[in-house]
């Protein structure tokens, strides 16, 4: 089995889908691994250490593609490099099929078997395969940095010789993966954070990273799916959250936003009015950017200052810390392999669990049961 590791080519991509590290476990499994000349450059993994893992570098990019039996990448690669796929070869990378029913199309005519690394289903058996979780775990680790980084203020309390300092204030909106990991980060800078979700289950993790949950009255408490994410609030609901919400901002140097609800746009939690009403100086950081923003003055990708409040709409905030990000992507892979390889071949079993949800097309077939129900 020949593995091959394409350079990602994405705007802001700096990621690479396997480190050196995971190389050498498939290498001494016996497989074959393939790299694309610079592939883990931006991430600072050199082409010498993929060759000291085992690897051949390969100059030429289509090569990777037509002679990779199973083709491991972060983003989806673009179409002129899937039609070089041979038939029966296996892909694996972020896949979103359900946003992308083209791409989705163009696999399963060419018999390719395509796995979605944001389909893994979020089980404990699977949490070692979560991408998904390590990668929203890094951007909330930077958002609380790009907020601290963006402030004109400490974060900490400071006793100084010329007076003391107050701690700033942190409002956390949205506490998923991303959001806890950005109260963790924003209260080690000693920041005082307060966090809110409209899943009621999260209030004892916020409390337990030392935050203070906010309380929305009357809020639907079926808010949760069975799958653990969000539901949409309903309009009386939504009015009632962005009420407490404003009241939080007015006295909030930083907010940080991470709300999202699966297949619909960014839940708009903050106004501009309440940009308006928060003091000069003070900084939105809006992790949902990249679907449409939680705040409705974020511009994606810019940083925009309204009302003197700086509003940071990052994108692929994984990339900004590539040498982890690629590796714990990489970590998730080798587990995701380990599962689906037996004595060193591919092996699918739509029985298990893991694989029937991941598994998007196969055989020139649709497997996944959460497309074929869309
Ligand atoms: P996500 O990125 O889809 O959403 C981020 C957060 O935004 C969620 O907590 C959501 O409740 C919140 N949100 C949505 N609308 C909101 C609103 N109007 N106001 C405030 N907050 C709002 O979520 P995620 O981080 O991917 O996590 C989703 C779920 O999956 C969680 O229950 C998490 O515990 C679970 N999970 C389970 C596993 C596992 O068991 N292996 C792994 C990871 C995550």
């Amino acid at each position: 089995v020949i593995v091959g590791i394409p350079k990602e080519t994405g705007e802001h991509e700096k990621r690479v889908a396997l480190v050196p590290e995971t190389v050498t476990k498939l290498t001494d499994l016996g497989l074959d691994v393939i790299v694309e000349k610079d592939a883990g450059r931006a991430s600072n993994y050199l082409d010498e250490a993929y060759q000291e893992a085992g690897a051949t570098i390969k100059e030429d990019r289509a090569e990777v593609f037509s002679s990779a039996d199973l083709l491991i990448s972060i983003q989806t690669p673009p179409e002129e490099d899937l039609h070089r796929m041979p038939e029966g070869s296996i892909l694996i990378c972020f896949l979103w099929a359900l946003q992308h029913e083209n791409t989705v199309d163009l696999l399963k005519d060419r018999g390719i078997t395509a796995l979605g690394m944001d389909a893994v289903p979020r089980i404990s058996r699977a949490q070692n395969m979560d991408a998904l979780s390590s990668m929203s775990s890094i951007a909330g680790y930077k958002s609380a940095l790009i907020g601290a980084n963006e402030l004109d203020r400490y974060l900490p309390m400071m006793m100084t010789a010329a007076g003391t300092i107050a701690p700033a204030k942190v409002l956390v909106l949205g506490a998923g993966v991303a959001g806890l990991q950005a109260i963790a980060t924003a209260k080690r800078l000693g920041a005082v954070v307060e966090a809110f979700d409209i899943r009621p289950v999260v209030k004892e993790q916020v409390e337990s990273l030392g935050a203070t949950f906010v309380e929305v009255p009357d809020l639907d408490e079926e808010s949760e799916t069975e799958g653990g994410y969000a539901k949409e609030l309903a309009e009386d609901e939504q009015e009632r959250q962005r009420q407490v919400i404003h009241e939080h901002a007015k006295k909030s140097d930083i907010i940080i936003t991470t709300a999202l609800i699966p297949g619909r746009p960014a839940p708009l939690l903050v106004t501009k009015e309440m940009v308006h009403d928060m003091h000069p100086g003070s900084v939105i950081v809006d992790l949902a950017a990249e679907q449409g923003g939680n705040c409705e003055l974020t511009e994606a990708g810019q940083t925009t200052v309204v009302d003197e409040v700086k509003i940071v709409g990052p994108l692929n905030m994984p990339s900004m810390l590539a040498y982890h990000a690629s590796q714990l992507y990489s970590k998730n892979m080798w587990a995701l392999l380990n599962h689906l390889l037996e004595e060193g071949k591919p092996h699918f079993d739509f029985e298990d669990e893991i694989t029937l949800n991941t598994t998007i097309t196969h055989q020139g077939e649709i497997i996944s049961p959460m497309l074929k129900e869309s």
